[in-house]
């Protein structure tokens, strides 16, 4: 292994991912297959990103327009590696999105579970609505390195902890640049310790995934990305955009596992709703209300968080005017055809057809 650079930079976690890190020490789940969906999660969001950042910038990802996620074990060194050719992470973002809580939502409920000082709701309960993203790597890993290249930069850095004070943000070694696919995107490489022993099978891994997964719209492989572009191995998971299948062929599971994907929660919807709409505007949707009460419902800062898509790339999930007001305790997907793709969110925002297809 030759090191490429040295001088790596030790930095504190800030305080609230301290905590996030005890409780998630202190078995916070019980079920340690959270970690894998919130990993699969951010890989395809990072996905989502650049696929609509291209829309404007081909370049960024026309030498590798297949977006994908491998996931792959190395069993002697006992690592899993979790790769995604999606958007990437500078060296600044690298430091700032894991080693701060960049959620606000859970940023803001940190600051509310110091409030309480441990009266009222239960914080364990009121966490378990957000899952605790990235940092849920540390149930079954004892070390982590997250190996990244943004999209359109030329370097990759790397980021270590082993989850307890802080991280390191460094160069990578020439072996731990090989992990990423291809010339951009992420790779996390989680060095397994005895309580995820079971996560180094490849059956386990494909049961989790099609449990939780399975309808992520990116596809996932069991392999090194080399050997995928060799030919070798098909996905494990379906990878259809569930919202535009017919309603007649999803199950109850399905609908549930994809609303914990998208909520990254672990309550199940309490009402489920699936439609198409054709005519003058035509979109799908599908819409959870969820059982467990969200713990900012009274917020009136709190935005919907229904995701827009605009022919199944992802535009955003804090548009204000995509659900009325009153209705923003409802999750879900909005896929329009009608919206056009190539202007700013922004300015999408206020697109009329926002408010007349989809809140009509
Ligand atoms: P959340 O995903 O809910 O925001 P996380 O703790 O899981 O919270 O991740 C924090 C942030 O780190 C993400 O919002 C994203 O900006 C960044 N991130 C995590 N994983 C990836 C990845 N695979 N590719 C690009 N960015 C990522």
């Amino acid at each position: 292994m030759t090191k490429t650079n040295t001088k790596p930079e030790k930095q504190n976690f800030n305080t609230d991912v301290s905590r996030l890190l005890d409780i998630v020490a202190n078995a916070l789940y019980t079920n340690h297959d959270v970690f894998l969906r919130e990993l699969i999660s951010n890989a395809a969001d990072a996905c989502d990103r650049l696929r609509y950042d291209a829309i404007q910038k081909l370049e960024l990802s026309e030498d590798n327009p297949n977006f994908r996620i491998h996931i792959y074990k190395n069993s002697d060194a006992r690592t899993l590696t979790i790769t995604d050719n999606g958007v990437g992470m500078s060296k600044t973002e690298l430091a700032d999105q894991l080693g701060t809580i960049a959620k606000s939502g859970t940023a803001k409920l940190m600051e509310k579970m110091k409030a309480k000082g441990g009266e009222g709701d239960d914080p364990l309960k009121l966490i378990g609505q957000f899952g605790v993203g990235f940092y849920a790597s540390y149930m079954v890993a004892g070390d982590v390195t997250v190996i990244s290249r943004k999209a359109g930069s030329k370097s990759v850095w790397a980021w270590e902890s082993d989850g307890r004070t802080g991280f390191t943000v460094r160069k990578p070694t020439n072996d731990e640049e090989s992990a990423l696919d291809g010339d951009r995107g992420t790779a996390i490489i989680l060095n397994i310790k005895d309580e995820g022993a079971e996560f180094l099978l490849d059956e386990k891994i494909k049961q989790t995934v099609q449990q939780y997964s399975d309808h992520v719209d990116v596809k996932i492989f069991l392999n090194k990305p080399e050997e995928t572009d060799s030919g070798e191995g098909a996905p494990i998971n379906d990878a259809s955009a569930i919202w535009a299948r017919s309603k007649n062929e999803i199950t109850k599971d399905e609908y549930t596992a994809f609303y914990k994907h998208i909520t990254h929660g672990f309550d199940e919807p309490i009402l489920t709703s699936h439609w198409r709409a054709e005519g003058k505007f035509e979109y799908n949707a599908l819409l959870f209300i969820p059982t467990m009460r969200p713990w900012d419902l009274y917020d009136p800062s709190r935005k919907s968080a229904v995701r827009l898509y605009v022919r199944r790339v992802f535009i955003s999930d804090s548009l204000d005017g995509l659900m009325y007001p009153w209705l923003r305790f409802v999750r879900g997907v909005i896929d329009s055809q009608d919206l056009p793709l190539n202007i700013s969110r922004e300015s999408l925002q206020y697109n009329p057809l926002i408010a007349k297809s989809v809140r009509a």
